[in-house]
């Protein structure tokens, strides 16, 4: 079934087919219901004048365009396709602002997986410190969960808003294009994915309600004034380290009083290394930050300690970084992270690589140099998405 081929024709086809009714153009709290084709629901469309989408001859079914508080057809639906079909327009069609908050990330990937049921799935892994969830979507090809994984994190430090955006996008565009691109569907037939925009809830909502430019998570540290960890320090890998991060709760980069001893970093190890365990292992790790453009490799806690598979890691970096060029131009660099950044400890992937046994494993910093930082300019957010998931491609085609 192919009803949204593409976004384009999604809103050229709802909003061209809406704007010559009486319906008001916002479309909020309007749904998107799927149901058989019948007489009934024929002559139910005819006489409200209601707008369809694209029938799909093969099952049957059409989807309607349903205005608030109309129940006709509640009885008749075999699938809401779209709870909120403003929402959902208000949502997708921009990835040029930064749009998301918690809620409604929470929305958008309900929708996305609500409008491709046969792929994804939400999945949520709870609790953060404010008791909050943190909430992902998996996505899966035609036979099936179960395949080795590919998982994907953004916006660990709060402030990075560009890596809450890309993997948005890469999501987006996983499911959206899985019909129409063979190349898509090969990789989303081979792997499971799961991608977590926003892997510090509370941090990130604090962005939008407190400090744009909040990095940690939002915990209350012992007997301290100042709150939160570095979730990007926490993780029980060479915690004990005297350097490579701060033992000052003050600091941007406050490791916390124990390895993993923030909920968001417990909660995120359990995660990846279930994945890692699992009968088809974790193939692909990608941590998303901002802002250096850089692809880099394990280790960061150690300058001369290699990877066992670090030949192929360094290869597979610098062929993504000759893809994301290749796209418009821009610079990444590629290299380990004690040699590119300096020395870090009690990082996520470090961990993943070394804990949960991720095969592949990468954090890529996102646009820019510094000239906008983390305040990276909305027409920014998809030349970044596009160029970056070029680098994705290379690393889909190019593993083993
Ligand atoms: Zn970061």
């Amino acid at each position: 079934m192919k009803l949204l081929l593409s976004l384009g024709l999604f809103l050229g086809f709802t909003i061209a087919d809406l704007a010559g009714s009486s319906i008001q153009p916002n479309y909020a709290g309007y749904r998107v219901l799927r149901m058989n084709y019948s007489a009934e629901v024929r002559s139910i469309i005819k006489d409200q004048s209601l707008a369809t989408w694209e029938a799909s001859e093969h099952t049957g079914e059409i989807d309607v365009v349903i205005p608030p508080g109309m129940t006709a057809f509640d009885d008749l639906t075999n699938h809401v396709m779209r709870h909120n079909l403003g929402r959902s327009i208000a949502r997708e069609a921009k990835f040029n602002e930064y749009g998301t908050t918690m809620p409604n990330l929470r929305d958008f990937l309900s929708d996305l997986a609500a409008t491709y049921l046969k792929n994804a799935e939400v999945i949520t892994l709870g609790k953060t410190v404010k008791g909050g969830e943190i909430t992902g979507i998996h996505i899966y090809g035609a036979s099936g969960k179960g395949r080795p994984a590919v998982i994907l994190f953004g916006t660990i430090h709060a402030r990075e808003w560009i890596s809450t955006m890309v993997p948005e996008h890469h999501a987006f565009s996983l499911l959206t294009k899985y019909d129409t691109d063979e190349e898509i569907k090969s990789w989303v037939d081979k792997y499971d994915f799961y991608i977590f925009p926003v892997t510090n809830p509370d941090g990130f909502t604090f962005t939008q309600n407190g400090n744009r430019l909040w990095r940690k998570n939002r915990q209350v540290n012992k007997g301290q004034t100042c709150l939160g960890r570095d979730l990007n320090r926490n993780w029980d890998i060479s915690w004990n380290s005297a350097d490579g991060a701060s033992s000052k709760a003050c600091t941007d980069t406050y490791k916390g009083d124990g390895a993993s001893d923030a909920p968001e970093t417990k909660i995120l190890a359990l995660f990846t290394t279930k994945v890692g365990r699992s009968p088809g292992g974790l193939q692909l790790f990608i941590d998303y930050h901002s802002y250096a453009q850089m692809v880099m490799t394990p280790y960061g806690y150690s300058c001369t300690k290699l990877a066992a598979n670090n030949d192929i890691l360094q290869s597979l970096a610098d062929g993504a970084v000759n893809a994301i060029r290749s796209v418009s131009g821009t610079v990444y660099a590629g290299g380990s992270i004690c040699k590119k950044y300096g020395k870090v400890i009690g990082d996520t992937v470090d961990y993943v690589h070394d804990v949960s046994k991720s095969k592949h494993t990468f954090t890529i910093e996102l646009r820019d140099k510094g000239r906008y930082g983390f305040v990276l300019p909305p027409d920014q957010i998809l030349p970044t998405a596009t160029e970056d998931f070029a680098g994705l491609k290379y690393l889909l085609r190019t593993m083993r």
